[in-house]
């Protein structure tokens, strides 16, 4: 909830009526607690937790987003290329409309799909991506990759030459991109805007040439892959990080060895790490809350995916512990750079001839 609609909700107004010391007591203790973080230019603040979406079915993703909100979840990551934004809006509606909470309790993340990396797409895929999720206006929209495939206008998917590569669009201009998602803002379809699997120098470009700069930026980023140079650089220009696959994405691993026929020994085991582990005992946690306290202590966001109703639970549970400096020592230390990286895009065959590819080759599981 942004503080603006903090101010306007109805259990602040019904318990405290105006009062302003009680509003910003509130304000410190949660940004405190961590579990929020303030986004610079709207002021919202964005729920430290989110619920990550990705391979999750239509079917199965609708009773799960349901049971998160009712847990407390109250952010949730989802994208066109995930196939599952009508299922979410289905969720969310039904869980408005049994009187549960409100739209302005909710901070909904999507991201323009590669397919849609033009300004002249932006609006078409907002609109529609809005139409399925059944909202007004997201929280928050992100660039989702900064490169751009041509797009099939039947299927809304790219288009795949004979020799199996994807049809780039090598004409991808982040500045346009970018000021038709602003255009997007004023017109209230959008609370705040960002950028996923951008890097420092893609970053820059459109800070020197915005209105308004990116609010967040989304990366990858676990134990393995701590990403400590583009904090640093997101920190000092007020840009809040948000992490994925923050668990190392375990079912990331099946997923690619079956569709992409990557070797399955490639794919790290973070969650079964022996420091990680030590820890997680030391706190009577387990090693996945470790994983995620460890990152929202340092202010990071994180959308942990899951759709058991023990794991939502499980890893909403880490605002109640803290770890200690030797402890946060111990797991800076099995960071592996670039070597950590699970996500390259490289499955999709040919990305990295595109002009704004944004990795660097030759590290990174494939
Ligand atoms: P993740 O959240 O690190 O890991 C999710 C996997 O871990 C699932 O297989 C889940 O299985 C399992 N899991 C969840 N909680 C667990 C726990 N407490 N203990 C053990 N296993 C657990 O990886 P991710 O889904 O790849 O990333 C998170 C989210 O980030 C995505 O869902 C998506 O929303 C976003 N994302 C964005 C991008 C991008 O390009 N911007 C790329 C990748 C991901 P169960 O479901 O069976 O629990």
């Amino acid at each position: 909830m942004s503080v603006r609609l903090f101010l306007r909700s109805e259990n602040f107004v019904k318990r405290r009526g105006n009062n302003i010391s009680y509003f910003c007591r509130c304000i410190h203790s949660l940004v405190r607690n961590m579990k929020y973080v303030k986004l610079s230019q709207t002021e919202d603040l964005m729920p430290t937790l989110g619920l990550g979406t990705w391979q999750a079915s239509p079917e199965v993703i609708e009773s799960t987003v349901y049971k998160a909100l009712d847990l407390g979840y109250r952010h949730i990551d989802t994208a066109f290329n995930y196939n599952n934004e009508e299922a979410i809006g289905n969720a969310i509606t039904k869980w408005i409309d049994n009187g549960k909470g409100t739209r302005k309790d909710l901070f909904i993340t999507t991201k323009l799909p590669h397919v849609g990396n033009r300004a002249s797409d932006v609006k078409k895929f907002l609109d529609l991506q809005l139409k399925r999720l059944q909202m007004d206006y997201v929280d928050l929209y992100l660039i989702h990759v900064p490169f751009g495939f041509h797009c099939n206008p039947e299927t809304l998917t790219p288009v795949v030459k004979s020799n199996g590569e994807y049809d780039l669009d090598m004409d991808t201009d982040h500045i346009s991109t970018w000021k038709a998602m602003e255009e997007c803002q004023k017109a209230g379809r959008i609370r705040n805007l960002g950028l996923s699997n951008f890097n420092e120098s893609q970053i820059t470009k459109i800070i020197n040439a915005c209105t308004v700069k990116p609010q967040v930026l989304q990366v990858e980023l676990h134990a393995y892959f701590q990403q400590l140079d583009l904090r640093k650089f997101c920190s000092d220009h007020d840009i809040v990080v948000t992490a994925y696959a923050p668990l190392g994405s375990p079912g990331a691993k099946d997923h690619f060895v079956n569709k992409y026929n990557y070797s399955p020994d490639a794919f790290p085991d973070i969650l079964g790490h022996p420091d990680v582990n030590e820890i997680a005992q030391a706190h009577q946690k387990t090693p996945a809350q470790v994983l995620l306290r460890y990152l929202v202590q340092q202010k990071v966001v994180v959308i942990p995916k899951s759709t058991s109703e023990k794991r939502l639970k499980e890893n909403s549970d880490i605002y109640d512990f803290e770890l200690g400096p030797v402890e946060v020592n111990r797991l800076k230390k099995i960071d592996q750079g670039e070597e950590g990286r699970i996500f390259n895009f490289l499955f999709w065959k040919g990305v990295e001839n595109h002009p704004e590819y944004p990795f660097k080759l030759g590290s990174a599981i494939n």
